[in-house]
């Protein structure tokens, strides 16, 4: 299947593909391709332009300043699985990447399309939204900082404007003491996730956890936190027995009206699983605590 005609613009520079994006409203930026390009060829999407930013090397970098982590929106599924800064310092993200498609899809689809598209079944919004990340957007509404809770709105809904271009994200750096970690039901097929769960943690010198941060994605519209499984584990010592029951709370988290389902697994029956994906996505992240 062809994709719809359309015009192609390259550019050069974030300040240029603004100024495409601002001179041509109804335009898509192309980053890696591997969502737009199946939505156009399936006729699902139908843009008058095309402004190609997969050449511009700034936004393609991973690196640590002043207690963040920030990773440029054109970094490719596989740059993030091999960084050894993210390997340590931001494990499930690292983890995530990894699991994400094949090679080819892990070869050129970007952190920065990847949420930007904010498919429900992807593995990097739940990731991100689980370790505290910020979204920096610049364009039509000006430069700004958005956090997960209020840049994932919903159903391939994101807080980015007509105009705007997602620049980087940015992830608080963590500790030796927090261990993080991604779990996913995938799809045999796609390899997108069924049901994917993120979890961090937190512990003090005695082995206590003093912070759980736990997100879902795959089964819902967009990512949603399990608070009632974080509190649960708030000081406990993450043993198999504490992690095993606060899973057990994972319903809690899930509005039954909310929960996707399709052919290849119902909305019951992700429910009802789920919770087995957060008590792996806990376990390893428990050992990781060190
Ligand atoms: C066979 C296959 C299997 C896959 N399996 C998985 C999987 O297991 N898990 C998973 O998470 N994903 C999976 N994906 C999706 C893959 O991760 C995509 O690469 C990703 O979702 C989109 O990234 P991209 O760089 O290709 O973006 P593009 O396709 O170029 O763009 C996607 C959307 O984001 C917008 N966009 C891109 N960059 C920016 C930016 N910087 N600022 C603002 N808007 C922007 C575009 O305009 C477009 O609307 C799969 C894809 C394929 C084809």
């Amino acid at each position: 299947m062809f994709a719809p005609q359309f015009d192609y613009y390259r550019a050069g520079s974030v300040a240029e593909a603004a100024a495409l994006l601002a001179e041509h409203p109804e335009a898509k930026l192309l980053a890696g391709g591997h969502s737009l390009i199946p939505l156009l060829k399936l006729r699902l999407a139908a843009p008058s332009a095309l402004v190609d930013i997969g050449r511009i090397d700034s936004l393609r970098s991973i690196r640590e300043e002043s207690g963040t982590i920030e990773i440029g929106a054109l970094t490719t599924h596989s740059e993030l699985a091999s960084s050894e800064l993210l390997r340590s310092r931001a494990t499930a993200l690292a983890e995530a990447a990894g699991m994400i498609g094949d090679p080819a899809v892990r070869n050129r689809g970007t952190i920065g399309g990847n949420v930007a598209h904010a498919d429900p079944a992807s593995d990097l919004p739940a990731v991100l939204a689980c370790l505290g990340a910020e979204f920096r957007v610049t364009g039509g509404n000006g430069d700004r900082s958005v956090g997960a809770s209020d840049f994932f709105e919903g159903l391939m809904s994101t807080a980015i404007g007509e105009g705007d271009i997602l620049t980087s994200i940015g992830i608080p750096t963590v500790d030796s003491a927090c261990g993080s970690a991604y779990a996913k039901f995938a799809h045999p097929a796609s390899r997108y996730a069924v049901i994917g769960a993120a979890a961090a943690l937190v512990v003090d010198e005695d082995g206590s956890c003093t912070c759980a941060s736990v997100t879902l994605g795959g089964l819902v519209p967009a990512p949603v936190r399990a608070t009632a499984v974080e509190e649960a584990l708030v000081g406990t010592r993450l043993d198999a027995a504490a992690i095993a029951s606060a899973s057990g709370l994972t319903g809690d988290a899930l509005d039954a009206d909310d929960v996707l389902g399709d052919v290849y697994a119902s909305a019951e029956y992700r429910r009802s699983v789920a919770q087995v994906w957060v008590q792996r996505a806990l376990s390893s992240a428990a050992a990781r605590c060190g």
